[in-house]
């Protein structure tokens, strides 16, 4: 990471003091808890599979934050995001080895975040009446290297890093981009206060709101689940048992048909607990519960890949031309509540129940009933337990 100030306008804190606000280690008693640090939040949604750690770099820019804008390649001070990559990456080198950050040796620099200080947040020079530094993980375009290691993408973006919480869940949704999962919210064009692709009070999710932990369907795009943590549906009357997805790697699919190394269309049952990553949000300093009682949720999955020059990206997200406006059709990701609420003791899922069906067909014949019952719970568990 590198906080990136400007002649006009400086972030004011040293490497060490953002270094500790976002790779800090694990602390449940920090007022921050869950998002006290990124690595610590990566750590605890893997169960300790992704070792997330990062340094933190300051430098100041060359030019005055706007001039880094500028999208006419005519005009003689043109100048673009991967100027601006290339211009830190450079003058940082003689004290990194780019090498250093190549942990899987591919020639790719694995990931670099460039934070701009708030006074960028609402900056639109270009007057095109979008704000030009809303954090996102985007390309580079450029052909610079560094120590023989290439760039291929970054996180850029300006926040207030006196709003700590804010920062770093920030930084956690867009790592999150880098790993190669979308957004999950809505693009709407007539409702800028509906774009929650999960909605209710159980749609909470890290790639969709930027709060919460993230949801089974993106732990599994990771990897995060080995061997039968992963139960897999195949037919007839079956019975599981669900933990707390924040406490363990669990869940059951159920597949519509070839899974197709889970690029396909399936429902994920998972089971949430207000603890740990899915324990609150914030509101500056403000520590607010996500939700207080937990349950179980139903996700509708579509991980279609479409191949897009040699890329490959999934089908039905927002950034796709196959990307479905009306909301209507084909998501990567939509939720399956109970009047918003989670499912609970004695609820059944089934054919009647709102959205839960398969993409363009009568889904009446084909569907499964999910039944809950709790669990007794054992002396020595974290929580109610759901079958
Ligand atoms: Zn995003």
């Amino acid at each position: 990471m590198i906080a990136v100030s400007f002649p006009d306008a400086q972030h004011g804190f040293s490497a060490e003091e953002i270094q500790n606000m976002c790779f800090g280690p694990e602390d449940p008693q920090s007022p921050r808890y869950p998002v006290e640090s990124s690595g610590a939040f990566y750590s605890r949604s893997s169960y300790g599979r992704l070792n997330l750690t990062g340094k933190v770099y300051t430098y100041t820019a060359k030019y005055e934050i706007d001039a880094y804008t500028k999208t006419n390649y005519r005009e003689p001070d043109y100048r673009t995001r991967d100027d601006l990559l290339d211009e830190a990456l450079e003058a940082l080198d003689d004290i990194i080895d780019y090498n250093d950050f190549d942990v899987n040796k591919d020639g790719i620099l694995d990931s670099v975040i460039l934070t701009l200080p708030k006074e960028a947040m609402i900056r639109d020079p270009n007057k095109d009446g979008k704000e030009d530094w809303v954090p996102c993980s985007c390309k580079y375009n450029g052909n610079a290297e560094h120590d023989g290691v290439k760039l291929a993408r970054m996180c850029i973006g300006a926040r207030d890093l006196s709003n700590t919480t804010k920062f770093n869940s920030s930084w956690i949704h867009e790592l999150g981009h880098a790993m190669g999962l979308p957004d999950y919210y809505k693009v709407i064009t007539n409702n800028p206060h509906d774009q929650e692709g999960l909605t209710g009070l159980t749609g909470w999710e890290m790639m969709d709101d930027a709060w919460g932990d993230f949801s089974s369907f993106s732990k599994l795009m990771y990897g995060w689940f080995t061997g039968n943590e992963l139960q897999i549906y195949t037919g007839g009357t079956q019975t599981y048992e669900l933990r707390s997805l924040q406490d363990a790697p669990n869940c059951v699919l159920i597949p519509r048909g070839d899974l197709d190394g889970f690029h396909s269309e399936y429902f994920i049952v998972e089971f949430n607990t207000p603890t740990g990553n899915d324990s609150a949000f914030f509101v500056r300093d403000n520590r607010i519960d996500l939700f207080r009682q937990g349950g179980v949720r139903v996700l509708h999955c579509d991980a279609e890949l479409h191949e897009i020059s040699s890329d490959k990206m999934f089908k039905w997200c927002i950034n796709s031309k196959s990307y479905d406006r009306t909301n209507k059709k084909q998501r990567v990701l939509r939720i399956i509540n109970y009047r918003n609420m989670y499912f609970n003791d004695g609820k059944v899922i089934n054919n009647e129940t709102d959205g839960f069906a398969w993409y363009s067909i009568i889904a009446c014949f084909e569907l499964k009933t999910v039944l809950i019952r709790p669990l007794r719970l054992h002396r020595d568990s974290p929580g109610t337990m759901y079958r």
